[in-house]
């Protein structure tokens, strides 16, 4: 597996084979884990993208305290196969002077909830996009805002690259992997864990959102709410357990492509 830090660097490494893109912030857990592996089956050269970015972070968010564990990333990454692990530096994401962003217009669930988020992410997707020039970017339902923007983004912006969203991995009690879990304390574990619950026993009823919300024991939930992502209807929510906000969703209808 070859490290990368730098553009020109990267240029040099990309073959003319079918690639495959999984973007990522790092501290690495199975979900992660299961993207390159999808990667891994479905392209000949798969880039994994390591980059914390700050854009997409709000004043007073965890910025600083986000999970950071470079050295245990790259071992991980080059045990399911990686080619090519990018890891630049705030530099060379964003050289003095930036100026250019992607704006999407998008309400509800996370975008009302973290203003600017999106802006954040969608200009480093399509920075990365540009960089990889990806057949296929991989993504998971876990963030399932952010997948229905960047495909919004990749069809405005005429981007040729397929989105593949997958399944949110689980530990075996349900609760959805997260880089952040490890900030959980064990009783905060245990409340994260009605999240999941909430969500699972109200994906069938008739009205959803108000059985999610009537099932989340003792958890605050900063928003509750039906998503359309392409075909499927999911049951997203967010809810701070102490310290940390913790984001998920269910498919309540059809399927996610
Ligand atoms: P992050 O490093 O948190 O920005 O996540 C990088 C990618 O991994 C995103 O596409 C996430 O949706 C995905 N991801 C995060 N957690 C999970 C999970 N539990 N299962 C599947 N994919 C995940």
């Amino acid at each position: 597996m070859k490290i990368v830090r730098t553009t020109p660097e990267l240029r040099l490494v990309l073959r003319d084979a079918r690639r495959g893109l999984v973007p990522t912030m790092g501290a690495f857990h199975e979900g992660h884990l299961s993207l390159m592996r999808a990667a891994r089956v479905e392209c000949e050269q798969v880039v994994v993208s390591l980059f914390v970015n700050p854009t997409q972070f709000g004043a007073g968010e965890d910025l600083e305290r986000y999970p950071r564990d470079e050295q245990l990333d790259v071992r991980l990454a080059q045990e399911e196969g990686v080619d090519v692990l990018f890891v630049p530096s705030a530099q060379v994401m964003y050289p003095k002077g930036f100026a250019t962003w992607i704006d999407v217009e998008a309400s509800g669930g996370e975008a009302d909830a973290r203003p600017g988020h999106f802006r954040g992410v969608a200009t480093i997707c399509v920075k990365l996009l540009n960089l990889v020039r990806p057949d296929v970017a991989f993504f998971g339902q876990k963030d399932a805002m952010q997948a229905a923007v960047l495909r919004r983004v990749i069809r405005d912006l005429n981007i040729p690259v397929h989105l593949r969203i997958l399944p949110t991995v689980r530990d075996e009690d349900g609760l959805a992997l997260s880089s952040r879990n490890v900030r959980l304390s064990r009783e905060e574990r245990e409340r994260a864990l009605s999240l999941p619950l909430a969500l699972e026993g109200a994906r069938s009823a008739d009205d959803p959102v108000a059985a999610a919300r009537a099932a989340l024991n003792g958890l605050e939930p900063e928003y509750v709410e039906l998503l359309r992502v392409g075909d499927a209807t999911l049951l997203t929510a967010a809810a701070r357990v102490g310290s940390t906000r913790l984001i998920d969703n269910v498919v309540v209808e059809g399927e996610l492509g």
